[in-house]
């Protein structure tokens, strides 16, 4: 029940950002105050009782599901962002796209050797930037404890780049159609 109801409340945006692409805007699930309410507390709840001490957040949307669930497990807050955004020294990743490269960056003290590291996005399409972000926590010395997104696009068979990792992910899509809404 609770998730068909926010599978409803996400909205499919046909040809953003190019043609072809069906995009799923989670700005209308966040909007809603029982929506979110009930998103960030069915994504967290596995590690409710886990020793996760912090949450990584993945640019942009990611930050906002991972900065509600750092703050409720107590957690510290994480960002993985774009090259040249990061101040201070950053560890970095690349992955490979249909066309070209795409770059992730960390702080490179913000996880420390031994930190329990829960990893959050709001959606798993091919997987190629959770994996490169997965890459950096673990080059730093992190512990992956599990990885949770609100959407998974299973068409895509993201999952495979992240078959070490246990996943939560609470809605999932089948098909690109835009009537599979
Ligand atoms: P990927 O690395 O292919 O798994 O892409 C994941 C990232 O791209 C996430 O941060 C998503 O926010 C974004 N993304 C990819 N495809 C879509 C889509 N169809 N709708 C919304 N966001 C998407």
């Amino acid at each position: 029940m609770v998730m068909d109801r926010l599978r409803h409340s996400i909205r499919h945006v046909q040809d953003f950002p190019k043609e072809g692409i069906g995009f799923k805007d989670i700005t209308t699930l966040l909007k809603d105050p029982d929506c979110y309410k009930e998103a960030i507390d069915a994504l967290m709840e596995p590690y409710l009782h886990s020793n996760v001490n912090k949450v990584v957040g993945i640019e942009a949307r990611g930050f906002l599901l991972a900065s509600a669930i750092a703050y409720h497990l107590h957690a510290g807050l994480v960002p993985v962002r774009k090259p040249g955004k990061l101040p201070s020294e950053t560890i970095e990743a690349s992955y490979e796209l249909e066309y070209g490269t795409d770059t992730v960056a960390m702080h490179v003290d913000a996880i420390e050797k031994g930190d329990n590291v829960l990893m959050v996005d709001d959606l798993l399409a091919t997987g190629g930037t959770m994996a490169a972000s997965c890459r950096m926590v673990e080059e730093v010395g992190g512990n992956i404890i599990g990885i949770a997104f609100l959407v998974e696009l299973d068409f895509l068979n993201g999952r495979e780049k992240l078959k070490n990792y246990p996943l939560h992910i609470l809605v999932h899509y089948q098909s690109e159609l835009p009537e599979d809404v």
